[in-house]
């Protein structure tokens, strides 16, 4: 696991005063991170400038970069990721990913983060340090999730990949949005039950080819609209006429 492998490195080579506060800092902040639970209530809100500033307080000349966030991480679907650790868990569904992604890349930027403090401004205390990272773990629950997105994940119907990002067709289908989208470019129907114009939004901006048929259909059922019936209607075409 990374964070055993980032625990053991930065604990390595230190050579300046107070090497048993040092050891001992660790050890209880290991410790203490590996207890931490994501807060009950999780406000909806950015983390990031509130991260940003608590790291600014601990290490002040931190670049950026080296600030935990994972923001983009969190909206991968299973097959975008490229760590074969993420790729496992979201097999399992959306909070084994939060987890993994905590243990892989939240928990090492933190002993990192907290080395770099130490080698820099000396002493750290522990509680300072499980702020900040309880604000880190919060911030990977911090969106409002749909209740779905933690259940067992499915798979898309398309390309048969599990999915957490479902996108709902109007007939209650649910699909990976890029692989109804790509669907829809040559046949603009619910794969599963061929519901037509699955994606009500998208009526507007079909222009296919493939759809002209539905388009007809679709414009004589506006003129019955407009004149009671069809009859009606083409009496008045020809009236035009
Ligand atoms: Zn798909
Ligand atoms: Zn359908």
């Amino acid at each position: 696991m990374k964070d055993e492998e980032t625990f053991g490195s930065v604990l390595f080579n230190y050579r300046r005063p107070n090497l048993t506060e040092f050891m001992d800092f660790f050890v209880q902040f290991r410790q203490q991170l590996n207890r931490l639970e994501p807060s009950d209530i999780v406000p909806i809100l950015s983390f990031r400038q509130s991260i940003l500033d608590q790291v600014a307080q601990l290490v002040p000349h931190c670049d950026e970069l080296e600030v935990p966030y994972f923001h983009r991480l969190v909206f991968l679907e299973p097959g975008e990721f490229e760590d074969e650790d993420l790729q496992a868990a979201a097999e399992r569904g959306h909070g084994a990913v939060l987890q993994a992604i905590w243990t892989e890349y939240g928990k090492p930027k933190l002993y990192l983060l907290a080395r770099t403090a130490w080698d820099t401004y000396g002493r750290q205390t522990v509680a300072h340090w499980i702020k900040l990272a309880q604000k880190v773990l919060d911030s990977l629950y911090g969106d409002h999730w749909p209740n779905t997105i933690f259940e067992t994940p499915n798979d898309c119907a398309i390309c048969l990949q599990t999915m957490h990002w479902a996108e709902k067709t109007v007939c209650g289908h649910v699909f990976h949005l890029h692989c109804l989208l790509r669907h829809m470019n040559t046949n603009n129907t619910c794969p599963i039950c061929r519901h037509r114009r699955p994606l009500l939004y998208d009526a507007a901006a079909d222009s296919d080819d493939s759809d002209s048929e539905e388009d007809d259909s679709d414009s004589d059922y506006s003129v019955e609209m407009e004149f009671g019936n069809l009859d009606e209607a083409e009496e008045a075409e020809e009236e035009y006429e």
